[in-house]
């Protein structure tokens, strides 16, 4: 897989798909070309880093920017939205529902805690961002015609949020995972199970995105290196696992605040927290308790 420094620039890793990966976060954005202009994968984390990634489209030379796809709600791949709106007259800003839906309950609140909080220089331009929303919204998956390319962009079901979407370029074999699938070493290789997760539904989710994979697929993560199929069926074993654990530690009758010290885990126990709390809160009712009465 192709090994991408960080802020260099946009890396051609497949045919008119470039990948240019940050410092900050690890966090990737994608591009795709068509005769028709470039599709933007993720737009970074404020007004100000989207400005850098301006620029290198701009030094890269290929085109205008057409199409825009949020892979998820988050901050860190939704808040540059307002300056690729500005900068190429109002490309469609695409999103899953539940993500346009999540960036405007969420998006604020994140705000106001980072204007409060001065341990990163990050954090202001973050706080002094204008949210723009997704401005087109599909619940299961839509095609994008680049003109001579068609892009998938499908929504396999819910896991590291609610609005999880990922880009299929399929003559090109290359899919932009958001963070439904993680390299990054940020969180020691540990994928995002943050206070929006779904633990639970993650593994059937990436079963669904390895459906789309071939034995010689890039995968290009929310954060960290491009991969292959390999690693994201490891992966999909290790968070299967996480589910598993949960619901085997729920039907014996285990307490969620005592779970993570209860079970051996695939990943470190203190990065686990998140995914506990909601998988047990996910659970079917019947499955929590044993049917001792
Ligand atoms: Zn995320």
């Amino acid at each position: 897989m192709a090994d991408i420094a960080h802020d260099t620039g946009f890396v051609e890793i497949a045919d008119r798909c470039w990948v240019a990966r940050f410092e900050f976060l690890d966090v990737n954005v994608g591009l795709v070309g068509g005769d028709r202009g470039l599709l933007v994968v993720d737009t970074q984390a404020s007004e100000v880093e989207a400005r850098r990634v301006v620029g290198l489209v701009e030094s890269l030379g290929v085109g205008e920017v057409v199409e825009v796809l949020n892979t998820h709600e988050h901050f860190d791949h939704t808040f540059g939205n307002v300056v690729f709106a500005e900068r190429y007259d109002g490309p469609p800003i695409h999103a899953h529902e539940d993500a346009a839906a999540g960036l405007a309950q969420t998006g604020p609140a994140l705000q106001r805690d980072a204007a409060g909080d001065d341990t990163d220089p990050h954090l202001s331009d973050i706080a002094a961002t204008r949210i723009l929303l997704p401005t087109e919204t599909f619940s299961s998956a839509k095609a994008v015609d680049l003109g001579d390319r068609l892009v998938e962009m499908i929504h396999p079901g819910r896991g590291h949020t609610g609005g999880d979407a990922v880009l299929r370029v399929g003559d090109a074999d290359l899919l932009f995972a958001g963070d439904l699938v993680e390299e990054s070493t940020v969180r020691h290789g540990v994928p995002g199970y943050g206070t929006d997760c779904y633990p639970m539904e993650w593994p059937g989710t990436l079963d669904l995105l390895i459906g789309l994979l071939t034995a010689h697929s890039v995968v290009v993560p929310g954060h960290g290196l491009p991969v292959g199929k390999d690693f994201v069926e490891e992966q999909r074993s290790a968070i299967g696992v996480v589910a598993e654990t949960i619901r085997d530690l729920a039907s014996r009758g285990v307490a969620a605040r005592d779970a993570l010290a209860q079970a051996q885990w695939p990943y470190p126990a203190d990065e686990l927290a998140n995914a506990v709390r909601r998988g047990y809160e996910h659970l079917p009712r019947t499955s929590k308790t044993l049917p001792l009465i």
